[in-house]
């Protein structure tokens, strides 16, 4: 078994820092050693403390890690990889998506099936492991979008289940295509909290979207801006307030995705103070743009076309602040590329006919460390969002999630004083735009592991898409 031992760095966990060492054996974490404080304080360690370590362990491969974070793998449990929308599919594959996730140092995605009206949901997980499968670069696992609910899809709920699939999704958006009527989610939830899974809820009220949407086509308003005018954040706080009372009659586990309207968290802060299971992730386009790009001109708002929409800029300080207070728990990034040639162009003249999406899967973890560098977040609080609640949510830790003895060697190994800019140019999403174009930021992944594999090693992938592994999770961890 070969060993790998990562010394000198500091370990970044949720629940603090720890000057350590870990040493990798296999797949998994073998120990995390701690060093002796040598008296150059806390976070200054000398070269000596690194040498009685690395003496004490003869590993196959030393990793420098001074100077650096020693994190446990990025974990984002919403990406849509070759999603089929609005007859396109969104243009990374499950092997560029995985790849790209690694140079951001995330080790783990939780993507979506997407069951399409008349199909069965275990046909639908076949036909997504059969994308998904010797074509991802780290580990994976899924969620079902579920758009027919019927007695034969009810029952597959437990199926799904069986076969490690244990949060549904559902959309309160869509009318037509994954919309569900207050009834089927209700009868769904119903299910789902029989066996004890989490519901997810795209919640925004699609009906009257679809009115205010007929209304300003019909007006000739028809620039990408009127994709954020016509889904107003009161009909996503509406909508989210509903599926909590949904969730609260059928006592079911509630998560709620891509939240990006302070009306929503305001329901959410609320549900969560009256002691329900309710949840909710928000993304970091929520959290760094706004309705301004949505208003670029010459079209350039299709770039920022994503549902829902882009808010306001003054939504931006009461997610930041959601998250310190965990009213927000996880962030993720609804990761669901369209290039602007030729995809997002498909709604030139009609902004309702712009594929829904962004891509963000490459810069998660950085755009949240950029978030700690503004003193917005902490560093234990950007592991935890970003890494261990995921894990803990989805039923996935403490396999991943930590940096522990036992846990996957899933470790990202973080340079926080390293300058990049973020550019179409560099990235490795498969997408011909970058959402962040232009944007300067402090921190960048040095190496990526993925089961103790190296996939980005200082700066070059290393990776093979016969790596990733699917992922058997368990139920949510935080109910009581
Ligand atoms: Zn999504």
């Amino acid at each position: 078994m070969s060993t790998i031992l990562i010394s000198g760095g500091t370990v970044v966990t949720a629940s603090g820092t720890l000057d350590a060492d870990v040493l990798v054996a296999g797949e998994k974490i073998a120990a995390v050693l701690a060093r002796e404080a040598t008296g150059a304080g806390a976070t200054g360690e000398t070269a000596g403390g690194v040498e009685d370590s690395a003496a004490a362990v003869a590993a196959d491969r030393v990793i420098d890690a001074s100077g650096k974070y020693v994190l446990p793998g990025g974990i984002d449990v919403h990406t849509h990889m070759e999603m089929p929308f609005g007859g396109t599919f969104s243009a990374d594959t499950f092997e560029t998506g995985t790849r790209a996730a690694a140079w951001g140092g995330t080790t783990t995605i939780v993507d979506f099936a997407v069951q399409a009206k008349g199909t069965s949901l275990l046909a639908t997980l076949e036909a997504w492991h059969a994308k998904a499968d010797g074509n991802c670069a780290i580990d994976y696992g899924f969620h079902m979008i579920i758009s027919d609910v019927n007695d034969t899809t009810l029952k597959e709920m437990d199926a799904c289940i069986a076969a490690g699939v244990n949060s549904f999704k559902m959309f309160m958006a869509y009318p037509g295509v994954f919309y569900a009527t207050d009834g089927e989610i209700l009868l769904a939830m119903q299910q789902a909290a029989r066996s004890g899974a989490t519901v997810m809820m795209h919640a925004e009220n699609g009906i009257a979207i679809d009115q205010l949407v007929a209304q300003a086509i019909a007006a000739g308003r028809t620039d990408p801006v009127n994709h954020g005018l016509t889904r107003p954040p009161e009909l996503e706080g509406e909508a989210t307030s509903r599926a909590i009372t949904l969730a609260q009659v059928a006592n079911c586990p509630l998560y709620i995705v891509h939240l990006s309207a302070s009306q929503a968290l305001a329901a959410v802060a609320e549900a969560r103070d009256n002691g329900q299971n309710v949840f909710a992730e928000t993304c970091p386009q929520y959290l760094y743009l706004s309705l301004d790009d949505l208003a670029r001109p010459d079209f350039e708002g299709a770039k920022f076309v994503a549902s829902p929409p882009l808010r306001p800029k003054e939504h931006q300080d009461s997610l930041w602040r959601g998250l310190r207070t965990n009213d927000l728990s996880v962030v993720s990034t609804d990761h669901c590329p369209f290039c602007f040639k030729d995809q997002k162009e498909l709604g030139r003249g009609d902004f309702s006919k712009i594929p829904n999406g962004m891509p963000g899967v490459e810069h998660r973890m950085d755009l949240l460390h950029a978030g700690v560098a503004a003193g917005k977040l902490t560093l234990p609080r950007w592991v935890e969002v970003a890494s261990t609640t995921p894990a803990r949510m989805f039923g996935l830790y403490p396999r991943k999630g930590v940096i522990a003895a036992g846990s996957d060697a899933d470790i990202v190994i973080y340079d926080p004083q390293a300058r990049q800019t973020l550019s179409a140019a560099t990235h490795h999403m498969n997408v011909d735009y970058s959402a962040y174009e232009g944007m300067e930021i402090t921190g960048k992944v040095v190496t990526t592991l993925s089961r103790g594999r190296p996939v980005i090693d200082e700066g070059t992938y290393a990776g093979s898409p016969d790596h990733g592994m699917f992922l058997i999770r368990g139920l949510n961890q935080y109910l009581v």
